[in-house]
């Protein structure tokens, strides 16, 4: 890597931290994973450096020499301070990145939006090379999106700008988002909110009948441990009442895409995260059927992120290229 500006990407999420060590083509020369140190706020920035640092000497060099550290995590967050505050996924009210880990490491580093990063990492190195209008979504733990807006990465005033989780699709406000508020997209159709959805739909069918399935044999009614994974098995083993659910959660899926679509008008939108990745043609096949009962303009090429698992690595690396060349 002689004469290769070297570059580190940082996903950090509420499980996981992961560090990449890349080049200037995207290239991942060496990664690293390690459970979220939450001993303290501190210990977070802390973590990064010597996850950083241990790459570094693996491929034999000072971490001095990088030309710099993109971190991607989910916001809220001040993209200016490099500061996370009131993470949902964390427990602390905020936490400072960018400036411990630069004092420390002595190299510059940025913070982005994770899903405004993947979108990032999806334009530089990904599906959407190319593509001046370009919407990514996750399907996680959570829902969330990153908009390239001719040409231009949609920010908003704080690093916030591009919340598509939080769109209402539900009027009645029949569910409570994980922020408090009722009848947005992420309360219905997130890994973690989807078992809200089979247990107020199951709770509401009229008998008997309609309520037995694979989800109600095991448990009866108490659906408490439900996750989305066993909604997803019962429906790909051909429980009809799994497959309604699933394809009424694509339904309210599709009305959150079109509501991109109206809002953006991509020529490309690719779709990412746990939920999806695991459950492509499921998540997919219901939101290409729809979105044109609910979109106005030309419907987009709609895709499984090529990127996968690491499009969020590729947005941190993208967002140090962007930010701190
Ligand atoms: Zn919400």
């Amino acid at each position: 890597m002689v004469g290769t500006r070297r570059w580190v990407g940082v996903d950090l999420g509420g499980t996981w931290v992961r560090v990449v060590l890349a080049d200037e083509a995207g290239n991942f020369v060496a990664r690293a994973q390690e459970r979220v140190d939450i001993a303290s706020s501190e210990a977070i920035s802390k973590q990064m450096v010597r996850l950083v640092r241990f790459l570094c000497s693996k491929r034999g060099f000072d971490a001095k020499t990088l030309a710099g550290v993109g971190i991607a995590s989910a916001g809220p967050l001040v993209q200016e301070d490099g500061a996370l505050i009131n993470p949902p996924n964390l427990p602390f009210p905020c936490i400072l990145l960018t400036k411990p880990i630069t004092e420390e490491l002595g190299v510059p580093s940025c913070l982005i939006n994770d899903c405004a990063g993947a979108a990032l990492g999806e334009h530089k190195f990904g599906a959407a090379k190319g593509h001046d209008n370009f919407v990514y979504t996750t399907i996680s733990t959570g829902i969330g999106g990153g908009i390239i807006e001719n040409g231009t990465l949609l920010l908003g005033k704080d690093g916030n700008g591009h919340e598509v989780g939080h769109f209402v699709i539900d009027c009645e406000g029949r569910l409570t988002c994980g922020c408090g508020r009722r009848g947005h997209w992420e309360a219905y159709c997130s890994g973690r909110n989807m078992p809200n959805y089979v247990r107020m739909r199951v709770k509401d069918l009229p008998d008997r009948t309609a309520r037995e399935s694979a989800l109600t044999r095991k448990r009866g009614l108490d659906l408490s441990d439900l996750t989305a994974a066993d909604l997803f098995e019962a429906a790909k083993g051909g429980d009809k009442l799994s497959r309604r659910l699933v394809s009424e959660i694509g339904l309210l899926n599709a009305m959150g895409f079109a509501t991109a679509i109206n809002a953006y008008d991509p020529s490309l939108i690719t779709v990412g995260g746990t939920v999806t990745l695991k459950n492509e043609d499921a998540v997919l096949s219901p939101i290409k059927k729809h979105v044109k009962d609910y979109a106005i303009n030309r419907i987009p090429k709609i895709m499984v992120t090529p990127l996968g698992e690491d499009v969020v690595l590729y947005g941190a690396v993208a967002a140090a290229l962007k930010y701190l060349s």
